[in-house]
């Protein structure tokens, strides 16, 4: 589960596949792209997150498996995290191909966007693995459930 934390306003956005989000000043923003696994963010934010299997745990299984903390959500070397200038959005236009067990994201997107990466901070294409078990539930399944 991604999270951003706005520098500006100290506000902490959950990023979710279905709409740009921002924070409460609007300096920071971000979304998931349709890998459901990587992420478009803009402004002046860090990403932070939370294990995706920590709420299929108890508190006490938290604690002892040591998951019970928030973990750096972009490091050196990291092609989840796509950053824009804009905090507006909105998420980088891309190509997605499923590769076996990796996807093959190829950008098309006109603006300048960047990777935490030695070297060309700004590959044209990257492979990241393939996200079966994203960390939200579909929205449009949760209504229909709803309205069973
Ligand atoms: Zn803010």
């Amino acid at each position: 589960m991604k999270l951003i934390r706005c520098k500006e306003c100290n506000d902490v956005v959950r990023l979710v596949h279905i709409e740009w989000r921002k924070c409460d000043c609007g300096e920071s923003g971000g979304q998931y792209n349709d890998d459901l696994l990587s992420a478009t963010v803009g402004g002046n934010c860090e990403v932070i997150g939370i294990r995706n299997d920590f709420f299929e745990k108890s508190r006490e299984d938290r604690v002892s498996e040591h998951i019970d903390s928030i973990i750096q959500g972009e490091y050196n070397g990291d092609l989840q995290i796509n950053r824009i200038e804009s905090s507006n959005g909105p998420k980088l236009k891309m190509e997605i191909k499923k590769l076996g067990d990796n996807v093959k994201i190829t950008f098309i997107d006109d603006r300048k966007y960047s990777m935490n990466l030695a070297g060309n901070k700004m590959p044209r294409t990257i492979e990241i693995p393939y996200n079966d078990t994203p960390s939200f539930k579909d929205i449009s399944i949760r209504n229909k459930l709803k309205n069973l």
